[in-house]
């Protein structure tokens, strides 16, 4: 068991999720201003009896209000309140989204992710010279881990780098990246990898390839062939993962907890990578 770092580094690998964020899904997140907040709050004078007729006559007359002005600067609280996709920004994805079951048993959901998966030893696979919409090969791996002479261990999360993240912030975000192969989530998986992290928006290839190939074909193993490989054998992966060109190739923790939503297909995760300073 590692000690706790006592001089650490953390690197955010998280993208922000705003409303202006590039997603399929629509991002809503409303704000509750300080003000509003305060007249919001106000009105929980109505709600603390079953039955608040009397209650509502005196607010109307003023006699038994709370507004703004009852609060420090004329300010209540803030909150918010958010309409958004288990699979938007930087998240992992469960078993679950992958099937109903894996290495027949019930698929994993969200929520019964084993913690230990995701905080673990982190492996960064640089293969930004990689073309968009192409695949991932095994031998692309292999030749990244060769690069940096690195084996790979049980339960490394291992990163993989396309460089997709830098176009964030463009609708070609959605569309223009490099998928992973089947073969070469078998191949990482049977080195008893649990997490596969990658900084494009999709961890197949972009759904426009995909589906061309299979209508062109009608070959099933052409519609999210990474993503099916969890119905064979058990595995999560993170998608929009961001910053990974800040990493060290390996030497750090990556914790990537997801929110604990019940009987989800996926969750949002504040990625970080912790480099130990001493
Ligand atoms: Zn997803």
């Amino acid at each position: 068991m590692d000690r706790i770092f006592e001089k650490v580094k953390i690197i955010d690998l998280s993208a922000t999720i705003d409303n202006a964020s590039i997603e399929l899904q629509p991002v809503k997140i409303k704000y509750i201003s300080h003000k509003k907040g305060a007249f919001l709050l106000g009105l929980s004078v109505l709600f603390q009896k079953k039955f608040p007729f009397k209650d509502l006559f005196l607010y109307l007359f003023g006699i038994k209000r709370i507004t703004a002005k009852d609060f420090p600067d004329g300010l209540g609280l803030a909150w918010e309140d958010i309409n958004i996709g288990t699979h938007i920004g930087t998240h992992l994805d469960s078993p679950w989204h992958f099937g109903p079951a894996s290495e027949g048993r019930p698929a994993k959901t969200i929520d019964q992710i084993p913690l230990e998966w995701c905080y673990a030893d982190g492996v960064v696979l640089d293969i930004r010279d990689k073309k968009q919409k192409e695949l991932i090969t095994l031998k692309d791996i292999q030749d990244a881990l060769q690069r940096i002479k690195y084996s790979i261990k049980k339960n490394d999360i291992v990163l993989i780098m396309t460089g997709a993240s830098q176009y964030a912030q463009n609708k070609e975000y959605l569309r223009s990246y490099p998928g992973i192969s089947r073969e070469a989530v078998f191949w990482l998986i049977k080195q008893g990898v649990k997490i596969i992290g990658t900084d494009t928006w999709g961890f197949d290839r972009p759904f426009e390839n995909m589906i061309k190939d299979y209508l062109r074909t009608k070959d099933k193993n052409h519609l999210w062939p990474a993503h099916l490989v969890g119905r064979e054998k058990e595995y999560c992966h993170i998608e929009k993962l961001v910053n990974l060109d800040k990493l060290p190739p390996y030497g750090f923790k990556v914790a990537v907890f997801p929110i604990k939503l019940k009987g989800t297909s996926a969750a949002w995760v504040r990625a970080v990578a912790i480099i130990n300073l001493r």
